[in-house]
C-alpha cells in the first residue's frame, strides 16, 4: 500500500438522536457522515497524505482542471449491517478494478486495490456508527469514492495533481412501498456514450450527457431513459445508472454484451454467475430494441428488469418511444424470477444467506 489514513476526529460529530432521526428518513444522498477520507497524487510523489478528516467543503482553485475538462471518475457501493452488527461491502474488489479501468480511461492515477479497501475500510471505522441498523428494511451506508483533477491549470493535458476523497450517505431502502416497475423511454435524440467514448468508464461526463435524454423520459410520462448504440441506434445498452436484464419463456437470462460503451455493472456480472444457481441460462449478445417489442408482444420476454447498486433489482414495465409503446410484461410487482435475483443477492449482502463466492469484506 501507499496510504495509510490518519484520522482526524470532528469536534462535534452529530448527536445519537440526530443520526437516528436521520436513519429514520434517510432518502438517497441527501444526508452525509461526520467524516471523509481524501488523499493526494501528484506526477512527481505519487500518492500520499492519505487522511480522515471531518466532512465539509472542499478548496480548489477556480482554474482547477476538473471543473473545466471534467476530469473525474467515481464509484458506488454500500456498507452492509448484518444481524450480529458487523459491517460489510459487497465484491469491492471489483469496484476497485473498475476504479483503475476507469483511470485508465480518463488518464487519471490508478489507486491500487489495497488502498482503495484501506479508504473504505478507515472511513467506515471512524464512520461505523452512520451504518443504518440491521432491522431487515435494506438501508445501507452509501459509499462514494471519487477522483477529480485537482491542479490549478488550464492547459488541456492529464493533471499533474490529482484528488482522491471517500464520502459515505445513508440510504433507505429505494422501494420502500413494494417493488413497483418503472416505465422506460427509448432515447434516440440523445446518446450517453459513442463508440471510443467513455461509457465504460465511470465518469461525471457520462452523467451530464445522459441528463437530456432522462429529461425526455420524464416529460413523456417515464422513470428513466434507455440508451441505444449511437451509431446504429438498433441495439440496447442500458439505462442512465442500472444495467438491463430480460427473461424468455425459455429461461435465457439475456443482457447486453459489454460493447465499450456500456458499464460493466457488479450487479450485472454478480446476476450472471447467480444466473446457473438459479437453472437460468446467462447469455451475453447484442441486444435489438425489435426484440423488445417483439418479444413482449409474441410472450418470448416474459420478465425484464434493471440492476445496479442502488435499487439491487428494479422492475420494468411498460416501454415508450416517440409515437408508441410496448406493454409491461412480468406483473405489477415484478415478475417471480426478478424478485427471486433479487431476494438471492440481498440475502447474501445483508449475510442471511452463505457467501459462497467469498463477495463479502
Ligand atoms: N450502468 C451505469 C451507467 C451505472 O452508473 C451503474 C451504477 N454504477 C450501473 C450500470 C450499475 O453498476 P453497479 O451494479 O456496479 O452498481
Amino acid at each position: 500500500t501507499d496510504l495509510s489514513f490518519s484520522v482526524e476526529r470532528r469536534p462535534d460529530p452529530a448527536s445519537d438522536e440526530r443520526r437516528a432521526q436521520i436513519h429514520a428518513n434517510p432518502g438517497f444522498g441527501v444526508h452525509f457522515t461526520d467524516h471523509m477520507v481524501t488523499a493526494t497524487w501528484t506526477k512527481d510523489g505519487g500518492w500520499r497524505d492519505g487522511k480522515v478528516v471531518p466532512y465539509g467543503p472542499i478548496q480548489v482553485m477556480p482554474s482547477a482542471a476538473v471543473l473545466h475538462y471534467a476530469q473525474e471518475i467515481f464509484e458506488g457501493m454500500k456498507a452492509y449491517r448484518h444481524e450480529d452488527g458487523s459491517v460489510w461491502t459487497f465484491r469491492p474488489e471489483a469496484n476497485a478494478a473498475r476504479m483503475a479501468r476507469s483511470a485508465r480511461r480518463l488518464t487519471l492515477p490508478e489507486i491500487s486495490e489495497a488502498d482503495f479497501i484501506g479508504s473504505l475500510r478507515a472511513l467506515v471505522e471512524v464512520d461505523e456508527a452512520w451504518v443504518p441498523p440491521a432491522d431487515g428494511s435494506e438501508a445501507s451506508l452509501y459509499l462514494r469514492p471519487f477522483m477529480y483533477a485537482s491542479e490549478a491549470f488550464l492547459g488541456v493535458r492529464p493533471a499533474n495533481e490529482v484528488t482522491y476523497s471517500v464520502i459515505a450517505s445513508p440510504a433507505g431502502p429505494y422501494f420502500a412501498g413494494g417493488l413497483k416497475p418503472v416505465k422506460l423511454w427509448i432515447s434516440q435524440d440523445y446518446a450517453r456514450a459513442g463508440a471510443g467514448g467513455t461509457g465504460a468508464a465511470k465518469c461525471g461526463g457520462n452523467y451530464a450527457s445522459s441528463l437530456a435524454g432522462q429529461l425526455e423520459g420524464i416529460e413523456n410520462g417515464c422513470d428513466q431513459a434507455v440508451f441505444l448504440d449511437s451509431a446504429s441506434q438498433e441495439y440496447i445498452e442500458e439505462l442512465g445508472g442500472m444495467n438491463l436484464f430480460f427473461l424468455t419463456r425459455d429461461n435465457e437470462l439475456i443482457t447486453p454484451e459489454l460493447s465499450g460503451s456500456i458499464l460493466e455493472g457488479i450487479t450485472r456480472s454478480s446476476i450472471l454467475e447467480l444466473a446457473k444457481d438459479l437453472d437460468l441460462t446467462p447469455v451475453e449478445r447484442k441486444v435489438p430494441i425489435q426484440e423488445w417489442k417483439d418479444g413482449t408482444a409474441s410472450g418470448d420476454i416474459v420478465e425484464i428488469f434493471a440492476c445496479g447498486t442502488a435499487a439491487v433489482i428494479t422492475p420494468v414495465g411498460e416501454l415508450r418511444w416517440a409515437g408508441g409503446s410496448a406493454p409491461a410484461v412480468g406483473g405489477p410487482e415484478g415478475g417471480e424470477v426478478t424478485r427471486a435475483i433479487r431476494q438471492t443477492l440481498l440475502d447474501i449482502q445483508y449475510g442471511r444467506a452463505e457467501d459462497s463466492r467469498g463477495w463479502l469484506t
